[in-house]
């Protein structure tokens, strides 16, 4: 609509432009001809003049409205990159992950592909914290997302789910690779000294996963409260370890 507004008035200035330059390029082909007086030529040329002027300054107006639309888009990307980041870690966050969850499973479901997600938590975090400061405990996140991203895929959808969790989605993924992904993250976290000043420390993962096809699951909140429940078991079982969801052992009968 905006675009048509532009365009209106400069079809009009061209015809207009054009219908006045006409005589004035006659009186010089045909300089015979009387009812080119010299009085006509001079207000032709004048309505000539101001038509271009008006002609160049309606194209320079549109040309503003395309550069300001430019920036409106970019502008808009930034903010949409913004929103969608953790602003500590640099990761995705919370409402980008479920966004991703939910398409990646109807993607993986239309293709009948594999994908596996993963529940990570640093372990006995708040001792952290408590012994170490929040700062400190900060830089213990940033460093844990930076050997997470070491270990991911440009496909994998990274995110800080929640205070020190981390969750990650892996497109065409089954449980087997998306094991030993994780199982590298765990052994990469247990070797790393996070370091500030006078402070060293190595602060463990636990690590729960689950997988679209291996797990049957039917809906995407399904898969990521799999890969949670082993996430529960992992902490369960010790910390510092990967498990992979399985289904609860049948109810035993009397
Ligand atoms: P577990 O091994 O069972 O997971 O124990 P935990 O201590 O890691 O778990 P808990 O849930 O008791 O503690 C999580 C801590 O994470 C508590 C909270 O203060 C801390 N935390 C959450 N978000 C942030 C943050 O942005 N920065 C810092 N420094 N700490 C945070
Ligand atoms: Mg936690
Ligand atoms: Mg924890």
């Amino acid at each position: 609509m905006r675009q048509r507004m532009i365009r209106l008035p400069i079809y009009l200035a061209i015809v207009l432009f054009m219908a006045n330059i006409s005589p004035v390029i006659d009186s010089f082909l045909h300089p015979d001809i009387p009812y080119l007086d010299p009085e006509h030529l001079l207000v032709g040329g004048l309505t000539a003049g101001i038509t271009a002027l008006l002609l160049s300054l309606l194209i320079s107006h549109a040309n503003r409205m395309t550069s300001v639309a430019q920036e409106l888009t970019r502008l808009n990307k930034t903010l949409r990159e913004q929103t969608s980041r953790d602003s500590l870690t640099g990761l995705y966050n919370h409402r980008y992950f479920q966004e991703m969850l939910h398409h990646e499973f109807l993607l993986a479901q239309r293709h009948q592909t594999e994908l596996s997600c993963m529940m990570l938590d640093l372990d006995l975090f708040k001792k952290v914290n408590d012994t170490c400061g929040h700062p400190f405990g900060d830089l213990v996140l940033k460093g844990t997302a930076e050997q997470i991203l070491r270990e991911a895929r440009a496909t994998d959808t990274v995110a800080r789910y929640g205070g020190e969790e981390f969750a990650i989605l892996l497109p065409n993924t089954d449980l087997e690779g998306a094991t030993s992904i994780a199982e590298r993250i765990r052994a990469r976290a247990q070797e790393y000294t996070h370091q500030d000043k006078d402070i060293a420390m190595r602060v463990t993962i636990s690590i729960g996963l689950a997988s679209n096809r291996a797990h049957s699951t039917e809906r995407p909140e399904e898969l990521l409260a799999f890969a949670d429940r082993a996430l529960y078991r992992a902490k369960k079982a010790g910390r510092n370890k990967v498990i992979a969801y399985s289904e609860p052992a049948a109810a035993k009968g009397p």
